[in-house]
């Protein structure tokens, strides 16, 4: 596809490359994630402002060319900026993990409106101070869902039945629950309340905007950070270079570490 095209972006990931330019990752609305050359951006700051940094939602004009990695970036228009997070460090944080995630599991070129409208609605919500927890939590779930990673969480993944008791047991390897009786010995499973598992179902299936209406317990949502934690863990096969400065942040915040 060759040409030039129009669509609304995100900024995902911004970095100098040699001595003027600039490497830019869009989630867009037109064509998924896009990777793009923004020519001259170090040095003739006047031309894009500061519209091609991290979380800007901009209308994005770029030049492809087939067979070619990178786009060319020709305009970045602002739509809106996200200001209140500059003034948010744990937000900035949380908000940075979630566009490094973004930007991990997706790959170039997979168009996704509900994904593009996930990321804008998450990001609006975000900036206006909506309870920050549940809402990290609906979107990482969302987007498992959206993306096709959504763990098995109706019934138990070995004997299919619905799990009875006090407890249940998130597999990773296995992207779902696993009922008391099958669980036998397996050391790297999650142990969590039925409540918590019923919390990350509400999650998937909710509007995003609805998250002011959701109250969670503590216990709830540390349940959940911790099988999501894992579970994107086990699923990127890493873990996210945005992970190590969240936690820092959230350390210092509350004298103590907070598993993601
Ligand atoms: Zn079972």
């Amino acid at each position: 596809m060759t040409g030039h095209f129009t669509t609304e972006a995100i900024v995902l990931n911004s970095i100098d490359y040699g001595e003027s330019d600039r490497i830019v990752t869009f989630y867009t609305l037109g064509f998924g994630k896009v990777k793009g050359i923004a020519k001259g951006a170090k040095n003739s700051r006047k031309r894009f402002v500061n519209n091609l940094e991290p979380f800007s939602y901009i209308k994005l004009l770029i030049f492809q060319k087939e067979n070619r990695d990178l786009s060319i970036i020709e305009q970045a228009d602002i739509i809106r900026r996200f200001d209140k997070l500059v003034f948010d460090i744990e937000r900035l944080a949380f908000g940075s993990y979630c566009l490094e995630l973004l930007n991990e599991m997706t790959l170039e070129g997979q168009r996704n409106q509900k994904v593009f409208e996930l990321l804008v609605k998450f990001l609006v919500m975000l900036n206006e101070g909506a309870n920050l927890k549940t809402i990290i939590m609906f979107f990482k779930m969302k987007l498992l869902s959206l993306l096709g990673y959504h763990p098995h969480l109706d019934t138990c993944v070995s004997c299919k039945n619905i799990p009875i008791g006090s407890r249940v047991f998130f597999s990773s390897a296995k992207s779902g629950i696993v009922c008391s009786a099958c669980k036998g010995n397996e050391k790297s499973l999650i142990s969590v309340s039925p409540g918590t598992i019923k919390f990350l179902v509400l999650a998937a299936r909710t509007d995003i905007e609805k998250v002011n209406n959701i109250d969670m317990a503590d216990w709830a949502a540390k349940e959940c950070e911790e099988v999501m934690g894992d579970f994107l863990t086990y699923q990127l096969g890493k873990e996210l270079k945005s992970k190590r400065f969240l936690d820092k942040i959230q350390a210092s915040a509350l004298g103590g570490g907070n598993g993601l």
